[in-house]
C-alpha cells in the first residue's frame, strides 16, 4: 500500500467538537438548545442502531435529541401529522426521517411535508434546487462530508477532475453539484455508463457511491488520485466499501477506508446542519465556513 489513508474519524471528531463548541454562545442569546427531531418508523434493528448512534452523538455535542417511534404499521396519515407537529414546534431546528420506511408509507411525500428550513438532511426538492443554483442550502450529510474530507487532503479543488460514480439523490448528484460548485471538472458514472475505466484513467478525484463490494479496480485509476469510498456493503460478517481497497490503495494517492472513511462524516455533518438551522432560524450570526 502507497495510499495515504483519510482518516474519517479523526476529522468527524473534530468537526463534531467544533459543532459543540459554538452551542454555549447559541444558548446564551436564544435561551434554548438548538434540537434534532428523529423520527423512527417500524423496527428496522440496522435503522435503530443509525437512530441510537445519532441521539448520543446529539447529546454528546450539547445539543437536544428528540426521538419519536412509530410503529411498524403506522398510517400515512400518523407520520405526516407528526411531521407538521415538528414542523410547527418552535424548539425542533431539523427533523430526519429515518430511512427506509416500510413499504406501505410513501417516503416522498414524507419528505416533501419536512419545512425545508428544517430539512437537515437536505433532501427536500427545496434544498436539491438551491444546491444545483448554488444558493445557500442544506447539503445532504455524506456528500457534504465527502467535500470536507477532500478539501482537507487538497485545498483548493478547482481545475480537478472529478468522476462521481452513481447518481442517487442522496449521495452522487450532490456530490456532482458539490464538485461543480468547487470548478471541478465532474462526470457523473451511473450504471448505464460505457467503459467506466476510460474515465477513470483521468481522474484526480473518484468518490464511489454505487452500492457493489469492491466494484472499482485499483488498476483503473489514475496514480496518485485521491478515492473517497462512500459504500457500505456487508460481506461474510465485515463491512466492505464500493472500492476494492488492496489494489486502489496501491495505486492511489489517498483513499478512505471502510469503515473509518465516510461513514463517521455522516452524522457530524447531521449535527454540523442542525447547528446550522438553529442559527439560521434565530437569526443568530454563524460563520459557517468556519464549522
Ligand atoms: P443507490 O441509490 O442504490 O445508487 C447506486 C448508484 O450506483 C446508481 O446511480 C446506479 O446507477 C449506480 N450503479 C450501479 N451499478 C453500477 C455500475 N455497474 N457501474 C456504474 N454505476 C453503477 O445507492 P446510494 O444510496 O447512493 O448508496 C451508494 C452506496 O453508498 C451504498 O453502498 C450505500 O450503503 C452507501 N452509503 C453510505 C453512506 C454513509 O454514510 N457512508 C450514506 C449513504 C449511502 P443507475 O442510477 O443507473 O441505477
Amino acid at each position: 500500500m502507497s495510499a495515504d489513508l483519510i482518516d474519517g474519524k479523526a476529522f468527524a471528531a473534530g468537526l463534531r467538537a467544533r459543532v459543540a463548541s459554538h452551542v454555549p454562545a447559541f444558548k446564551a442569546a436564544t435561551g434554548r438548545t438548538p434540537g434534532l427531531a428523529v423520527v423512527l418508523v417500524g423496527d428496522d434493528p440496522a435503522s435503530a442502531v443509525y437512530v441510537r448512534s445519532k441521539g448520543k452523538m446529539t447529546r454528546e455535542a450539547g445539543m437536544e435529541s428528540l426521538e419519536h417511534r412509530l410503529p411498524a404499521d403506522a398510517r400515512q396519515d400518523d407520520l405526516i401529522e407528526l411531521v407538521d407537529q415538528l414542523n410547527a414546534d418552535p424548539t425542533v431546528d431539523g427533523i430526519l426521517v429515518q430511512l427506509p420506511l416500510p413499504r406501505h408509507l410513501d417516503a416522498e411525500e414524507v419528505l416533501l411535508r419536512i419545512d425545508p428550513e428544517k430539512d437537515v438532511d437536505g433532501f427536500h426538492p427545496v434544498n436539491a434546487g438551491r444546491l444545483a443554483t448554488g444558493l445557500p442550502a442544506f447539503v445532504p450529510c455524506t456528500p457534504l462530508g465527502c467535500v470536507m474530507l477532500l478539501e482537507d487532503r487538497l485545498g483548493d479543488l478547482s481545475g480537478l477532475d472529478a468522476v462521481v460514480i452513481g447518481r442517487s439523490n442522496i449521495v452522487g448528484k450532490p456530490m456532482a453539484a458539490l464538485l461543480t460548485a468547487r470548478s471541478c471538472t465532474v462526470t457523473l458514472a451511473h450504471s448505464r455508463t460505457r467503459n467506466l475505466p476510460h474515465y477513470l484513467r483521468h481522474a484526480d478525484i473518484v468518490v464511489a457511491a454505487v452500492g457493489r463490494a469492491d466494484f472499482v479496480k485499483g488498476e483503473w485509476l489514475k496514480p496518485g488520485a485521491t478515492v473517497i469510498d462512500v459504500g457500505i456493503n456487508r460481506v461474510d460478517g465485515g463491512l466492505r466499501g464500493d472500492v476494492d481497497f488492496e489494489s486502489a490503495a496501491s495505486v492511489a494517492g489517498a483513499i478512505t477506508p471502510v469503515p473509518g472513511g465516510v461513514g463517521p462524516m455522516t452524522i457530524a455533518c447531521l449535527l454540523r446542519n442542525t447547528l446550522v438551522a438553529a442559527h439560521r432560524r434565530e437569526s443568530v450570526p454563524l460563520d459557517e465556513r468556519a464549522i
